[in-house]
């Protein structure tokens, strides 16, 4: 097992480099002053061609060949064996990127960046369109160099989840569209909108940022190993299972927006807190997609914070919390306006329903503008178009459209956005699956209770990390492979009881 050790031991080093560029980019999205940008971009571009050169070094592929052969014997479903797997192909999937493009896919992104920020405040998508052109640019230059069968598209999806074509994607959307617009026609038709103004009063946020952190204590979050800061676009990072930050943003007269957040980041901290302890350094510890990540921050968003015994549980303490705003707000007109649906302009602000043509739109338009149907100057005019035929309204201004998400400030991150969609259908079948392998689950549940639920999550979805294909462990933790059914099943329900159709 010699040449296996020292695989593992190049893959620590590489991983430890990757870990140091998380940290400067967690302070720059939340310390640095912006007038550090270009010397950060270029500190972030350094480490991360040193980190490359050591993944691609032809010294570390005689080193992966060698350990491939040290571990040929071992069970199929050893760590050892996996973790081979997974570096083998995420090695072939690296080099075949020249450290060239790598460095002008890192300053590409870190100008792009500076620009978006700008541009999104302003207003004004004509400056940030030729770094976008750039960036479209980059992706097709990427997606033919990693190669693909069918569609250009699918080099790209692959690097976040992997095993799942675009064709699959495109059936899957499909498939949700046929069913939820007519759902969301239908409470549209029954005119019934909720009152959801209780939950736009005066917060204060030290309040809020208090009763948050409870709650993410309650679903589980380990603050020991954790950290909540405050950014413009929350996210959760992490530089070991021991140190996984999350980040929100509060707003003074708003409640549900910093505290959703924080939610659905303690979900994917929870995935990163979870990997089992001695796959620390390697690629083992870290959640095996995007899509499977997007399961479980949605999973402790909207399956658990968003449920109505959550509340029943909670609400009383929320209430205490804030005497003056809730005092007189029943828990079931709370639970009703936290889960509004509300066609809007902005994706991290949407229901449980519209997100998903959110998700759709930016899907569509990122083939069309990777084929070149779409060119990037077009891009505000097809948005606005899009948006009111699949959510029903065309948003204000370009920072509430193409504009509003950062993803397209880095080339690398087309692909990305079906995943999030994704992550909901994944979480939907989990939990039906969990309560069908063992009731107890539901019935903790009822009582607003996510422990039993977190504990079957922890060993069936955290505790692998990558050890297994997104495709795979859906089929291991489920018994099926992913279909957005039970998420169909789910809103159905839920919103048929809400609105009372
Ligand atoms: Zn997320």
């Amino acid at each position: 097992m010699e040449n296996y050790k020292k695989m593992v031991a190049n893959l620590q080093e590489v991983d430890d480099i990757i870990k140091a560029v998380q940290v400067l980019q967690w302070d720059r999205e939340t310390n640095m002053p912006r007038a550090g940008s270009i010397e950060r971009t270029h500190q972030v571009s350094t480490l991360r061609k040193i980190a490359h050169e050591k993944g691609t070094s032809a010294e570390f592929t005689d080193t992966l060949g060698a350990a491939a052969q040290d571990v040929a014997d071992l069970d199929a479903d050893s760590d050892e064996v996996r973790l081979v797997a997974l570096i083998q192909r995420l090695h072939g999937r690296q080099s075949k990127l020249t450290t060239e493009i790598v460095q002008r896919l890192a300053q590409a992104e870190g100008a792009a960046t500076s620009a978006w920020i700008k541009a999104r405040a302003d207003n004004d998508f004509e400056s940030f369109r030729p770094y976008l052109e750039t960036n479209v640019e980059l992706a097709r230059e990427t997606a033919e160099l990693y190669g693909y069968e069918n569609e250009l598209y699918d080099a790209l999806l692959r690097g976040y989840e992997y095993g799942i074509s675009a064709a699959e994607v495109r059936t899957i959307f499909d498939a949700v569209k046929a069913e939820i617009v007519p759902l969301l026609q239908a409470i549209i038709e029954k005119g019934r909108p909720i009152d959801d103004s209780v939950l736009y009063q005066p917060f204060a946020v030290e309040k809020q940022e208090q009763f948050a952190r409870e709650m993410a204590t309650a679903v589980g979050y380990d603050f020991s190993r954790g950290h909540l800061g405050e950014v413009v676009h929350p996210f959760m990072t992490n530089f070991s299972q021991n140190d996984v930050r999350i980040t929100t943003r509060w707003y003074p007269e708003f409640l549900s927006s910093g505290l959703f957040s924080v939610l659905h980041e303690a979900g994917h901290a929870l995935y990163e807190q979870g990997t089992h302890p001695n796959f620390s350094r390697t690629p083992l510890a870290s959640g095996t997609s995007l899509g499977i990540h997007e399961s479980q921050s949605r999973s402790i968003e909207n399956l658990v914070g968003r449920s109505r015994p959550f509340w029943e549980r909670h609400y009383p303490q929320l209430q205490a919390t804030f005497p003056d705003q809730l005092g007189s707000t029943s828990v079931d007109d709370f639970y009703r306006a936290i889960n509004k649906v509300q066609p809007s302009f902005i994706r991290v602000e949407a229901d449980e329903l519209t997100y998903n043509f959110h998700i759709i739109l930016r899907f569509e338009l990122e083939q069309a503008l990777l084929s070149g149907d779409l060119a990037v100057k077009n891009l505000p005019a097809a948005w606005a178009e899009k948006m009111q035929s699949l959510v029903g309204v065309t948003p204000d201004t370009d920072s509430n459209g193409c504009l509003q998400d950062v993803h397209w400030t880095r080339p690398s991150a087309f692909g990305y956005f079906p995943t999030y969609a994704l992550g909901g259908y994944y979480g939907a079948q989990f939990m039906e699956a969990m309560t069908e392998q063992d009731p107890t689950i539901a019935d903790q549940l009822s009582t607003g209770d996510p422990s039993g639920m977190v504990n079957w999550l922890r060993e069936n979805i955290h505790t692998p990390g990558s050890k297994f294909p997104p495709g795979e462990l859906v089929i291991r933790a489920t018994g099926r492979p992913l279909s957005h059914e039970p998420f169909v099943r789910y809103a159905k329900k839920k919103f048929g009881a809400i609105y009372e159709l």
